[in-house]
């Protein structure tokens, strides 16, 4: 796709909206179409964030932790609902999106399979299903055999099928999102990192290198690549860098028996085994490693080995691509949305899920910021931002917990 061009201009806007990662891209659309007038600045190019970067899972579910209970639990009933319910409809938001737009993303739309890694999981997951039925999500029970035939991974148990969960190429979906924006009429521009914001009136001075915006309201979706641009946001999430790796094409011989229907696995280990066939016939998995230095060279062989263990009858592999990209925790796993000042509002927090969820989210943000929806009428409770305790240092909290999480799951997956 060309560049986009940076800001160069004072220009004024209805909207800005800080990032353009799948959430910048859908709530700027969404909010074009709304009939605001839009600009959407991005440090880089659109996708450079995690939504270039990811697995390319469509996943209409929160982490696995998060069952409806769960959820309830942490955000009542009215908000939990509603929170069910979008995630429930997400990959289904992802894929309507991609037909009405026709993006080019290699979309596959064959189911999300979530197996369970002990046979404990297999009964908590399978104690889940009524509540996901209640709550609109497409979730079908698969016992082990069942399973086996749509992964081909005899390590696994039963476990759940999202039948309008899939995948897509990641960049290809983010670059597809882009041109939908322009041509709803939103102003991107790429090379603009946001410099500061300031009160201007009844608005927000929005500055760049080289230009700046003058607008009402001011939208950040920067994820986890927020820098110190607002400390405040920064400090209420937990910024984990996770490694990706795809192997060369393999026999398509393979494919027959493994994922034969292109629909992408992840199983219910808290150090996730995920899976998924690229168009190009590669296998695609990750996940994080040690602090260490080389670490990439280090994920490389971690997951490779990983996949041997895992994939049976797998010829030789070689380790073709590897890359790396930044997921923004939370400590409850739930995505927060934050009035950070009167005007300043932001949504953070995907946690690894946020293919589907910030698609589905950007839609209902776009109406929101053109005041089509109240406050209170929002899925997800408008909050104060909540500093997450030791904050600068928070993200070495996943790699010390790492160790714990495969001890525990490789010990579930032996012996329960
Ligand atoms: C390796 C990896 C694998 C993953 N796999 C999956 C998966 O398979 N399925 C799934 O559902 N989720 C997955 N995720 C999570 C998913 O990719 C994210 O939740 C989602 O892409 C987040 O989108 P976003 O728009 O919020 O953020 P991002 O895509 O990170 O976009 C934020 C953007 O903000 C820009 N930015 C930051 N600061 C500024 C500034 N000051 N000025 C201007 N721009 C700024 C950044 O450059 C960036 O482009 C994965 C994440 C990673 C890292």
């Amino acid at each position: 796709m060309p560049k986009f061009a940076k800001l160069t201009d004072a220009v004024t806007a209805d909207v800005v909206v800080v990032g353009a990662g799948y959430l910048g891209l859908s709530s700027a659309l969404h909010a074009a179409e709304a009939g605001l007038d839009v600009v959407l600045l991005e440090s880089h190019q659109p996708g450079f964030g995690a939504s270039g970067r990811n697995t390319g899972f469509v996943v209409p579910s929160l982490k696995t932790s998060l069952g409806p209970a769960e959820v309830v639990g942490a955000l009542g009933a009215d908000h939990a609902g509603r929170l069910l319910k979008l995630v429930a409809d997400s990959g289904k938001a992802v894929f309507d999106l991609i037909g009405r737009h026709k993006i080019d993303c290699e979309a596959v739309q064959n189911g999300w399979l979530q197996p369970a890694h002990s046979r404990g999981a297999e009964e908590a997951l399978h104690s889940r299903m009524p509540r996901l039925l209640l709550a609109g999500v497409d979730a079908e029970w698969l016992d082990r055999n069942a399973m086996l035939k749509r992964t081909g991974l005899p390590s696994l148990h039963g476990g759940i099928r999202v039948a309008s969960g899939g995948q897509i190429t990641p960049l290809a979906y983010a670059h597809g999102l882009a041109r939908a924006a322009i041509s709803a009429g939103v102003r991107l521009f790429g090379d603009s990192p946001v410099k500061g914001i300031e009160p201007d009136g009844q608005g927000w001075r929005i500055r760049t290198a080289d230009g700046e915006v003058r607008a009402r309201r001011v939208l950040m979706t920067t994820n986890a690549l927020i820098g110190n641009l607002l400390p405040e946001l920064r400090a209420s999430i937990i910024p984990a860098r996770v490694f990706q790796i795809a192997t060369q094409p393999l026999p398509p011989a393979l494919r027959a028996t493994l994922l034969p229907d292109m629909a992408p696995v992840a199983d219910t280990r808290r150090h996730t085994f995920a899976l998924r066939w690229s168009p190009d016939g590669r296998l695609v998995t990750g996940g994080m490693v040690p602090p260490l230095p080389g670490r990439m060279a280090l994920a490389r062989r971690l997951f490779a080995s990983r996949l041997r263990r895992v994939v049976p009858g797998l010829p030789e592999i070689r380790v073709d691509y590897s890359w790396t990209g930044v997921i923004a925790g939370t400590l409850d796993f739930l995505p927060r949305m934050m009035c950070i000042k009167p005007g300043i509002d932001a949504v953070i927090g995907c946690n690894g899920r946020g293919v589907a969820l910030t698609t589905a989210l950007g839609r209902e943000i776009g109406p929101w910021l053109a005041g089509r929806i109240t406050d209170p009428d929002l899925t997800l409770p408008l909050t104060a931002p909540r500093p997450i305790p030791f904050s600068r240092i928070s993200g070495l909290g996943p790699h010390l917990v790492l160790p714990i999480w495969e001890a525990r799951d490789a010990f579930e997956a032996r012996f329960r």
